[in-house]
């Protein structure tokens, strides 16, 4: 264990599960395939000297293979795949009549906050499963078949910058889709900096490469998610072609960007007005939730269509499993960094992803299909602290 930057005395040590993935690794029985989130690629350098928000995409692959991972995967190519079925269950739900807003639900921290202090809002909740969970289902299923292994000698692990996602593998039978657990193992970015560095992994000298097909390649809408108002632009930029069938003019949404803690933007889509929010920190959160609140039970129209939230200021480039010394500064460079890899993407819309086309074509069918339900979607129940 590591001690905690944050315990004077070193009476609290950091949860450091390591070995894990090492003992997986050691396995000869078992394949180990590791997905690693959009905001680890902006972030994990700082703990080898490099400025916040350098990118290091193709050294975590590089890395991850010389720790001896067999497959590596990157979740990015499952924020497109929840692209597409939040963006389909966003579209039916305006166009059928359906419980409005929507709000994200990927955010492990905030299901839980609501599971136990709003459970009024769970028929608002996406039901499409965060991209890890999403990545862990398509590994031990779609993967699994595509290789001719069996679901039980794969070891699923994710790197995530978040120490919630650690309770989110496990949070509801959902999360077993594929008749296991879907995802094996969640190690913070800090984490995965410790392991390379005992590892003797020189990780600035490493080349770069690339992800593993078929469920590795990915847009620039799945890096965006790792930023505050990146799931909406990214939701934004195929809800256009899902309900019109044509591409957006512009591709990027400046007025869903920024720090402000809730903001707010209104466009239209084939002539309807939609409006859209995100709120990043529980504070602000409360503050948007009470404004949807009223207008429900006033009776009124909801004041927007589609929510985005997140936990942590700033989005995920500064959860709790970044590295430490996470100031606004440091938020800024981080998000600069998803907006840059995003720009520099051949392909910036998630629905245009070949390799997701492709999952749609050979196995899952439409968005939101029988399928997609049972593998990609969750449920969400009261979890009340006391009962009354
Ligand atoms: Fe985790 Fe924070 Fe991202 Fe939520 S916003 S998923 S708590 S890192």
């Amino acid at each position: 264990g590591q001690c905690s930057a944050h315990c004077p005395v070193g009476a609290i040590y950091e949860r450091d599960d390591t070995k894990e993935l090492l003992n997986a690794i050691l396995n000869p029985e078992l394949h180990v395939a590791v997905q690693i989130a959009p905001a680890v690629r902006v972030a994990i350098g700082e703990a080898f000297g490099l400025k916040p928000g350098t990118i290091t995409t193709g050294k975590i692959y590089s890395a991850l293979r010389r720790l001896g991972v067999n497959a590596v995967f990157d979740t990015n190519f499952s924020a497109d795949l929840t692209i597409m079925e939040e963006g389909t269950e966003f579209v039916q739900r305006l166009t059928e009549g359906g419980v409005l807003p929507l709000i994200t639900s990927c955010c492990p921290s905030w299901v839980d906050y609501m599971e136990k202090y709003c459970d009024d809002m769970i028929p608002n909740f996406s039901t499409a499963k965060s991209p890890m969970m999403m990545q862990g289902a398509l590994t031990k299923t779609y993967y699994a078949d595509k290789m001719g292994l069996p679901k039980d000698k794969i070891f699923s692990a994710a790197i995530m910058p978040c120490t919630s996602k650690k309770f989110e593998i496990v949070r509801d039978k959902d999360m077993y889709a594929s008749g296991q657990q879907d995802v094996d193992l969640v190690l913070t970015t800090r984490e995965l900096a410790r392991l390379i560095k005992q590892s003797g992994i020189d990780f600035l000298a490493l080349p770069d490469e690339e992800a593993d097909s078929p469920i590795g390649a990915y847009t620039g809408a799945g890096t965006i998610f790792g930023a505050t108002g990146g799931v909406m632009e990214a939701a934004l930029r195929t809800a256009h072609f899902l309900v019109t069938g044509k591409e957006y003019q512009a591709i990027t949404f400046d007025a869903v960007r920024g720090m402000e803690g809730i903001r707010s933007a209104t466009l239209s889509i084939d002539g309807k007005e939609l409006r859209v929010a995100i709120a990043h920190g529980i504070a602000n959160v409360r503050d948007l939730l009470n404004e949807i609140r009223k207008a429900r039970d006033e009776g009124k129209e909801p004041p927007y269509h589609f929510v985005e939230v997140m936990a942590c200021r700033g989005g995920c480039i500064a959860g709790g499993g970044q590295p430490y010394n996470t100031t606004d500064e440091v938020r800024n460079a981080r998000i600069a960094g998803m907006y840059a890899d995003d720009q520099q993407s051949e392909i910036r819309c998630s629905h245009q992803n070949p390799f997701i086309q492709e999952v749609y074509r050979d196995f899952l069918g439409t968005p939101c299909s029988e399928k997609s339900h049972s593998l990609l979607h969750t449920h969400y129940h009261p979890r009340p602290l006391y009962t009354k």
